[in-house]
């Protein structure tokens, strides 16, 4: 089931005109929601932040916020989803081509879907690998755009280096992952980079810092280094689909001694208790 064109529609049904500023410029802005226990993981936080991509490109919602989570749940409801994603995108609509915004009154575009998504448990124990390289995206990643040239590119190098994803760095200054917000830990400090233009503040990464607060874990938000990266006692990502994911492999060696590092492995078990069970619904 899609929602698209102001209505609920079977897959099959649903399609994109070929002038879809989405389609021919990227000109859009997404959103992705976990669903745990049937219900949504911070849906405010999302909503916020969909608020705000919509308004750092200049696009008005075709709905109130309210009224895109009425379709959300819906969507939930019908596909009867547990544990799983919901994925939300606003395109500027449908206009002749020109890279100038369309004339007033063009409707932007709504399409939501939701989809079963298991937590990685397998690769959360186990730790992930991953390469470095150049982030070559634009200056403005703290929007949710559609725009992802630069992250697919960057995973796709990954996969060819046989590595489980990519980390990301301007000039030696390590930002983020393709799809997912990076974290070190060195002498017992947690450091990632501030929430500023060159990443997107990840819903996760909050919950994370909030945590290590909680857990007397220091945290600081400053840029840091490749090397710094390389002599990192340990590693690993933050995002809605992989939660807390050690990272044990860097470039073909190991990160720490090469197992998910103590502070991670405890982070990763109180991102765990905020997930609401199924027995507390
Ligand atoms: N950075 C980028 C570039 C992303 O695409 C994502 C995934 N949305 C994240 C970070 C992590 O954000 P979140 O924790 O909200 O999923």
């Amino acid at each position: 089931m899609i929602w698209m064109d102001d209505r609920f529609m079977p897959e099959s049904e649903a399609s994109v005109s070929y002038l879809d500023r989405g389609y021919c410029f990227g000109d859009g802005i997404y959103e992705m929601i976990r669903v745990y226990g049937g219900r949504l993981y911070e849906p405010s936080a999302h909503y916020e932040r969909l608020e705000r991509s919509a308004a750092e490109i200049k696009l008005s919602l075709p709905y109130p916020i309210e009224e895109i989570n009425r379709i959300v749940l819906e969507l939930l409801k019908r596909e009867r989803l547990e544990e799983g994603t919901v994925y939300m995108q606003i395109t500027r609509g449908v206009a002749p081509r020109a890279h100038g915004f369309p004339a007033p009154g063009t409707k932007p575009v709504l399409m939501a879907y939701c989809g079963a998504v298991k937590r990685p448990v397998e690769a959360m124990a186990a730790g992930i690998s991953a390469i470095t390289r150049p982030d070559v995206r634009w200056l403005r990643c703290d929007i949710k755009s559609l725009n992802l040239l630069g992250s697919v590119l960057a995973k796709q190098e990954a996969v060819e280096a046989g590595a489980d994803d990519v980390i990301l760095h301007r000039d030696g200054i390590i930002t983020e992952c393709s799809a997912s917000n990076l974290m070190i830990v060195k002498d017992g400090v947690l450091l990632t980079h501030p929430a500023n233009h060159l990443i997107l503040n990840g819903i996760t990464r909050a919950v994370v810092l909030e945590l290590a607060r909680k857990l007397n874990i220091p945290a600081i938000e400053r840029p840091f280094t490749l090397q710094e990266l390389t002599a990192a006692d340990e590693a690993f990502l933050t995002s809605t689909i992989m939660e807390v994911m050690p990272i044990v492999r860097i470039d073909g060696s190991p990160v720490g001694d090469g197992l998910p590092g103590s502070i991670t492995r405890k982070l990763q078990r109180a991102f765990e208790d905020t997930i609401p069970s199924p027995q507390r619904r």
